[in-house]
């Protein structure tokens, strides 16, 4: 029993970290890596949960809950950790009690699909943007979200937007239509900017061509680098008939560039073969796998490409099959924790338009429901369905907490109108409590179900644990610390 209540409090620990980041008054967090060199300012429950040194077998368990939360739904991950961490806070108190940890998963259970069905009950279909407002809500501030909105509405397909950043001022984020990665021209005499053909070459044949030559005397090998050389100025050659203006290639030589140089041909090395991808996608080309590819023609594509020192290359072309979000931000730190909100944004785009009424007001129904169905379920479940309903009345208080306000007092007036049939009031940052629908705080349903499973998930399997036996590491025979 010893070690349960040893995980419990690891548990109860690691929840407590991101206690004062949920909601819009969340404090900002600093993670620090082990040589200082990063640090991250977030308010992002998910961010911190990652970023944690702590490599024990509970600390992962909830690194899996704030990442299958953040695939999943995209939003809601600080919410399920402290969920989580609640239902096993009281499960300690319940334990103390002498409850069987069995009666107490049990009770659990019961609690969890009573709190789904809820959900199913309550949701309604919203407008999206009144949920991503939210989202955006609890991390950025109110201009920069705005701005951001206007800009999601031009996405045609969010499923093919790319994320792209560049240090500046944040009202500068915008739309583009095509792709920006973090590449540059090869020299100063080449051109900056360019509009025209385009060409891809992924060079990964040629390296194989070289290993294939035997080598064994300095004139075989004069002769590969004479064959080499004719190659590649016949393909320059090909490039100026075809009026290529700007060319992608995975790997370069002094020779090529000297060449493109020469012709006036913006050359940009690409090191990734996602931007190979997305550079063919944005220019519509196909990438060019042979240098004495005879018509290369066909295998053209068409794009602007400019290349700016803050933020790399740039192709737009109106027929681009991807867009790229290019957001700014005055610092890295900024622009980051902008990135991450809009990453939560993009998972609520892709998801479907049922909410509930966020700011609390829907945990406080929920939590109220429970309770009440613990009255007629009685026996010793009747505590862990409680202990289920006190943990979900933890988020108002939370932010409540988070805001500044009297948190116990703020509940308890919640409860008081919502059992009056004010069901919508929740913490409100600044008038204390409001009317949450009226101010238009929505978040998806699916958040808040997948966040109650995944939360109970957890916390099941952490009151289950009686034990954790280290294995032997089979490589150096040292346990696994
Ligand atoms: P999570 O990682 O769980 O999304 P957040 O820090 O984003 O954590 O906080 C989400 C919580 O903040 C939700 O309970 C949501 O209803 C609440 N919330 C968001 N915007 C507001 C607001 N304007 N006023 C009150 N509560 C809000
Ligand atoms: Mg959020």
């Amino acid at each position: 029993m010893e070690n349960k209540y040893a995980f419990i409090q690891t548990a109860i620990g690691i929840s407590n970290t991101v206690r004062a980041t949920l909601g819009p008054k969340g404090m900002n967090k600093m993670v620090i890596d082990k040589n200082n060199s990063n640090p991250i300012l977030t308010n992002d429950g998910a961010t911190i949960i990652k970023n944690l040194a702590i490599d024990n077998p509970i600390a992962k368990m909830f690194k899996e809950l704030a990442e299958s939360q953040e695939i999943a739904i995209g939003d809601g991950t600080t919410t399920a950790v402290i969920i989580a961490g609640q239902l096993l806070e009281n499960a300690l108190s319940l334990l103390n009690r002498k409850i069987h940890p069995t009666t107490i998963i049990t009770g659990y259970d019961l609690a969890r699909t009573e709190a789904i069905k809820f959900v199913l009950n309550k949701q309604e279909r919203t407008e999206k943007e009144k949920i991503i407002k939210t989202t955006f809500g609890s991390k950025i501030p109110e201009k920069i979200s705005s701005k951001l909105i206007s800009i999601l509405k031009e996405v045609k397909d969010v499923n093919k937007l790319r994320i792209a950043k560049k240090i500046n001022s944040s009202e500068e984020s915008k739309l583009i239509n095509g792709f920006v990665f973090d590449g540059h021209n090869m020299n100063e005499r080449m051109p900056k900017e360019i509009e025209g053909n385009i060409a891809v070459v992924d060079m990964y044949n040629e390296d194989l061509e070289f290993a294939k030559f035997n080598i064994t005397t300095t004139k075989e090998l004069d002769k590969l680098e004479e064959y080499l050389k004719d190659k590649r100025k016949n393909f320059v050659n090909k490039l100026k008939e075809n009026n290529v203006k700007a060319l992608f290639i995975t790997k370069t030589n002094p020779q090529i560039e000297a060449l493109l140089t020469d012709a006036g041909i913006m050359e940009v090395v690409v090191y990734k073969k996602e931007y190979l991808d997305n550079i063919c996608k944005a220019t519509n080309s196909l990438i060019i796998t042979d240098l004495k590819e005879i018509d290369i023609s066909r295998y053209l594509g068409n794009a602007r490409v400019k290349y700016e020192r803050e933020t790399g290359i740039i192709i737009e072309n109106e027929k681009s099959q991807i867009e790229t979000l290019l957001i700014c931000g005055e610092t890295n730190q900024v622009t980051e924790e902008i990135i991450r909100s809009v990453e939560d944004v993009l998972g609520i785009l892709k998801n479907d338009e049922y909410a509930v009424i966020g700011a609390g007001a829907f945990e406080i129904s929920l939590s109220l429901h429970l309770k009440k169905l613990s009255f007629n379920i009685g026996g010793k479940e009747q505590l862990a369905i409680e202990s289920f309903s006190n943990a979900i009345e933890n988020i108002p208080l939370i932010l409540a907490e988070n805001c500044g306000f009297d948190a116990i007092e703020v509940v308890a007036l919640l409860k008081k109108l919502h059992q009056e049939g004010k069901k919508d009031y929740g913490v409100d940052a600044i008038k204390i409590i409001s009317d949450a629908r009226e101010r238009g705080i929505y978040e998806p349903a699916k958040l808040k179900i997948h966040a109650i499973n995944s939360a109970t998930d957890v916390a099941n399997l952490i009151l289950k644990l009686d034990d954790i036996y280290y294995g032997k590491d089979k490589e150096d025979n040292n346990e696994i610390k």
